[in-house]
């Protein structure tokens, strides 16, 4: 299949899950993940209309960025990926959104290091709903508690919650880990009086799951652009 049928496919499987709950279709976005792929193919999915993509390298990001944004300057750039301190310059300097937030401690370097002339940084928590060792996120016990403290850091703006759950096989049981999402992030947004607009879940495997429990905000990589073969750096 072509990138165009791909996109038309991943589209087509949010818009059916999400009149299957009812919902209106629009009210989600389809985030490109794009690691891994080469410019060229952001610029191919880019003139096909796909406006939102997803990175986790941070030196991989901002290479494809600088090749891209004087031709494409208005597409959105969310880092997906797991994040260090010394990598938060730039990406608060380059990319709209940060979906991974587990520390305080690298909000706040967001936010310090956000530059005066862009709008705030968009952020969600993650949230290791499956209490995984080797996951990142935050336990949803203390998502609240992180969730007050980012959302009164001056240059980002909280958004929601994300989680990245253990694959799972069948319906049911890949809609399990996203209502406990949609759960906490409604507990959340009530206990702290935050507007929390966001749910950024599901990917190529579980996007319909996802919608079905309320996701505004799907990342698929390998359903748009084809498997993934790693560098060796990358892991
Ligand atoms: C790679 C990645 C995705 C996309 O995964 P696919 O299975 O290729 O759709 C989504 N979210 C995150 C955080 C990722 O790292």
């Amino acid at each position: 299949m072509s990138l165009a049928d791909n996109l038309a496919a991943v589209r087509a499987r949010i818009d059916n899950a999400a009149r299957s709950a009812g919902r209106n279709p629009q009210s989600i976005t389809l985030l490109a993940v794009s690691k891994t792929f080469p410019a060229e193919d952001i610029a191919r999915a880019a003139a096909l209309g796909q406006a939102a993509f997803g990175e986790n390298y941070v030196q991989e990001a901002m290479d494809k960025i600088a090749i891209l944004r004087p031709e494409w300057p208005a597409l959105q750039w969310h880092f997906i990926g797991p994040l260090q301190s010394n990598k938060t310059r730039e990406v608060a300097a380059h990319f709209d959104w940060v979906h991974g937030i587990d520390r305080l401690k690298i909000a706040q370097r967001l936010s310090e290091q956000r530059p005066a002339d862009r709008a705030p940084l968009q952020v969600c928590i993650q949230v290791n709903v499956d209490g995984e060792a080797s996951k990142s996120g935050v336990g949803p016990e203390e998502a609240g508690g992180l969730a007050q403290a980012v959302a009164a850091l001056p240059n980002l703006r909280l958004r929601g919650l994300m989680c990245i759950p253990a694959p799972r096989s069948g319906l049911a049981a890949q809609r399990s880990p996203f209502a406990l999402l949609r759960q906490l992030r409604d507990a959340i947004a009530a206990e702290h009086g935050l507007a929390l607009d966001t749910l950024s879940m599901g990917m190529s495997a579980d996007l319909e799951a996802a919608v079905l429990e309320g996701a505004t905000l799907v990342r698929v990589g390998s359903a748009i652009f084809g498997q993934r073969v790693y560098a060796d750096q990358n892991g």
